[in-house]
Order: C-alpha cells, then structure tokens, then sequence
C-alpha cells in the first residue's frame, strides 16, 4: 500500500487539477472531501461522491484529523482556508507536488498486476514569465520527433496528476511560480526559468518573492538550463541549483563553451556536443527572437535528455504554435493585424513589439501592480498610434505622454467586449501601409472579458467586422 492509503486529505478548489487530484487520491486509497467558494463548481464534481469523496462547500478550516491539504494553485497563502491549514500544523501542497509523490511512488511499488514494474516519468520542466507554453510545445514536439513517449502537461491544462497516472516516459511540464510556491520536494530531471520580469505582483508581494518560487524548479536537477541574455534566469539558478548539477545555458549570441546559441543563422549546441548545428533560425515559427530564445530553451531540455540533433530540427518545423501568440489574423490595404492577446505583462508585450518595426497598438487592461514606464519609453519609436483599453489605460496615456508625447493616442471607454470594436476601427484608421495593428495588451483580460482567448476572438471578431465594412482600395 502506498503513502496516502488511509490518509484523510482535503482537496481545496474543484476546478481542473482539484478534480484530478481527488480522483488521483480516490485510487490511492485516500479518504477525500474537496471543497470550494462556489457550490456550482462543486456540483461539477458530483459523480466523484459516487466514488467516496464528500464535497462541502466553503471550508473556511480543515475538517479535523486531516493529514494532507491539496490546494489549487491559484489560492493564496492567507485566504481564510489555507492560513487556517498552516495554524493547525497540517501539510499543504499543490497538486504538482502530489503528481511528483505519486510517480516516485512507482519505484517504491512492486510490479502491477500485469507483472511490470512501472517506473517514474523523467520531468523536464519550465518555468519563466513568459514563453512557459511555446517552450514547453517545442520541447514536446523535438521528443515526439525522437520518437520519445512524451506529454505536455502543467500549467498548459493537462492536470500532471492525470499525466502521471497515464504512464507516459518523459513529462514536458510547464509550471507557473504559483504551481512552484506550492511544490517542495520536485526535482525535475532538467529545468530552465526562461526569463523573469514582474508579474503577478499582487499574489507573490514582491519580485524577490516571485523569483524565490521560480527558482525552485531548479532544486535537484542533473541539468539546470538558464538564458544567458537574462539577468534573473542566471541569478535564480545559481540561487537554486544544486553545486553538482550541470550548468547549461543559451544565448541569442555566438555561444561560448557550454551554451546553446545562434551562429550563422544556426541554433548550435556547444554544451552536449562540439559545435553540434541543430536548427536554421528557419526552423523556429513565428519568426522572433523571443520565439527562437524558446527554441533554444526546448533543445537544450531535450540534449538534456540525449535527443540527437536531428529531431530538434525536425521537432521545431513539425511544432504548431498555440492560439493568440503572434498570430496574424488579416491583412488589407498594407496593413496587418496581428493578435497577441496572450501578451498578459509588459515583458511579454515588448516582445510581442520588437517583432515589428511599425506599430499600432493596442493596449491595456489590467496591470497587476507592473509598471509600463520601460515598456513605453524603450518601445516608442516603432509606433505609429496608440490605442487604449481596459481599467489601467490611465497609466499608459501617463507614461505616452512622458516618454511618446507625439505619437496619436486614443483611450476607448470600455467596460465590456464591446469595447474591442471601437478600438480596432480607431486602430485601422490610425495605420499607415506597413503598419501592423497589433494586439499585446501588456495586462490581463479580466476587466473586459473571461480570458486572454476570449480578448483574442473579439479581436479577430472586431477586425473582421471592420475590414467588412471598409470597401477594398476605398
Ligand atoms: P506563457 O505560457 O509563459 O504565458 P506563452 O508561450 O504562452 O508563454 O507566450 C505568451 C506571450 O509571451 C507570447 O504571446 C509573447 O507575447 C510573449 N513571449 C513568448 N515567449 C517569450 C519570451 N521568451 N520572452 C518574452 N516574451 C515572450
């Protein structure tokens, strides 16, 4: 029997992992009760009562005799339910952490009834402020083309508890800094923090605080990957990596010995092989250096793993980068428009901008507690207008007007979805031929709709209708 046979655990959250986690608990032998603010999310969950679970819905303390409290990622530390959890003394871990306790549970276990033994997946896991998804998408798709037994899970959707039960041979797993706060024993076969730049400030505090989370993806790989062209991604894993792990990195640069890098044009390993060539910069779509820094990260994760060359290439063509990352949506009279709504902080948003040498942008939303002042100042000679939404647009007419005063500034008064198709018919008016629309709104969606996909397809939406309304050459 294994470790959470008998325990009594609480699942807090019944969204996609805590579903996951309870069930995963279920079949461990584990006696579940899982709760949740909301009574509808619950009821989700009612087929898991058939199975043993109690769900009660707002637990503001653990039942008593609880051993274990599995909490969703998103919830903070001093929210009634989770500070009572740490005042009682009782364990509280996410449900990465409870994936990572149930697949080394493996190695513990005899053979299955089938007579094999199972063994744990290898993890190679990213973390970072921004390219976590596209990074982790490379990387799955660089093993596939190994022929490598691989899935990619985390903070992606695959709950990691679910890819752990289905047995795959290697984990690409995103995590976010939330995913981390809440893991402590993880140790990731290999590891990279792509960058680090503020996000998620009103949840961790501070910057150091949100590094600290990052940084212990680090802790007890044999390989710990960092990007050399990012200050805080060489200091969180000289904080976090053991002294015996191999030290990797890469760079936009030649690569120095030990490196990934570009040379010529070409991704090249100079850390797993001689000067081993891997890649065209051809090979990495969307075109951008924050994409080709992706590329970079994968194929080091997968050398990592002793994938050959070949299938990096071949991986990298093959990938399909995801919905509402730099992805065009139309073009008509020299202009294009592009959506990038998955540009949720400003770092992200500066890299959505750099991609283009002229710009109509549209921006705002919700900040976060991060500041725009670099963003616009270091971006404002590419732009040909601007275009404001959202409940912090304030703050980026502020920073224009210092750092911009003559470029054409517009702010839509918007407090719904509605508000996109005014912004982009202003947007198309502003641009000139050459000029891209483009949507990286450096803040989070929730002010005006229900994610940064939803914010995505009223852009394509408002584009289409404008461009429709527009006679052609007219
Ligand atoms: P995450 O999963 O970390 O949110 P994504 O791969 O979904 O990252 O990319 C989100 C957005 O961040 C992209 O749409 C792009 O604007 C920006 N981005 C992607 N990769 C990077 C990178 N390496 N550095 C900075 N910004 C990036």
């Amino acid at each position: 029997t294994g470790r959470f046979d008998g325990q009594q655990v609480l699942v807090a959250g019944a969204g996609v992992s805590g579903r996951s986690a309870a069930e995963a608990l279920l079949a461990a032998g584990a006696s579940v009760t899982v709760t949740d603010a909301s009574s509808d999310r619950l009821a989700a969950l009612a087929s898991l009562q058939a199975q043993g679970a109690e769900l009660v819905a707002g637990l503001s303390e653990p039942p008593a005799g609880t051993d274990l409290v599995v909490t969703s990622p998103g919830w903070r530390p001093e929210s009634p339910l989770l500070s009572a959890t740490a005042a009682a003394g009782v364990e509280l871990i996410g449900e990465v952490e409870l994936a990572w306790r149930l697949d080394q549970e493996k190695a513990e276990a005899g053979p299955d009834p089938t007579g094999r033994r199972a063994a744990p997946a290898t993890w190679l896991a990213v973390t970072g402020t921004n390219g976590k998804t596209t990074t982790v998408g490379m990387l799955e798709s660089i093993l596939r083309a190994g022929g490598v037994d691989v899935v990619a899970c985390g903070n992606v959707g695959l709950p990691v508890v679910d890819a752990v039960r289905a047995g795959h041979q290697v984990l690409a797993v995103e995590l976010s800094s939330f995913q981390l706060h809440w893991s402590d024993s993880l140790a990731a076969h290999a590891a990279v923090v792509l960058n680090l730049a503020a996000d998620h400030l009103d949840w961790h505090g501070t910057l150091d605080a949100y590094g600290e989370a990052k940084s212990k993806v680090y802790a007890g790989n044999a390989v710990a990957v960092h990007n050399a062209d990012d200050e805080w991604s060489a200091r969180l894993a000289d904080a976090g990596a053991r002294p015996r792990a191999r030290r990797v990195s890469f760079t936009l640069s030649a690569p120095a010995e030990g490196q990934l890098g570009i040379d010529g044009g070409e991704l090249v390993d100079r850390a797993f092989g001689d000067r081993v060539p891997l890649a065209t910069l051809a090979d990495v779509h969307p075109a951008g250096p924050h994409n080709t820094a992706n590329a970079l990260a994968a194929a080091a994760l997968a050398r990592a793993y002793g994938i050959g060359p070949h299938a990096v290439a071949d991986g990298l063509r093959s990938f399909e980068p995801g919905a509402h990352r730099s992805v065009p949506v139309a073009e008509a009279a020299g202009v294009s428009y592009v959506d990038d709504s998955k540009a949720t902080n400003p770092h992200a948003a500066a890299a959505a901008l750099r991609a283009h040498p002229r710009v109509v942008w549209i921006a705002g939303g919700l900040l976060k507690g991060a500041d725009v002042e670099e963003l616009v100042a270091s971006n404002a000679d590419r732009l040909d207008a601007v275009v404001l939404i959202g409940r912090d647009r304030s703050r980026f007419a502020e920073a224009l007007a210092r750092h911009a005063p003559d470029v054409p500034v517009r702010e839509v008064e918007s407090g719904d979805d509605a508000g996109m198709l005014p912004a982009v018919r202003l947007a198309s008016e502003l641009a000139r031929p050459g000029s891209v629309v483009l949507l990286a709104p450096a803040a989070a969606s929730m002010d005006m709709f229900t994610d940064y996909a939803h914010r995505g397809r009223a852009f394509a939406d408002a584009v289409r209708a404008v461009l429709a309304a527009v006679p052609a050459n007219g």
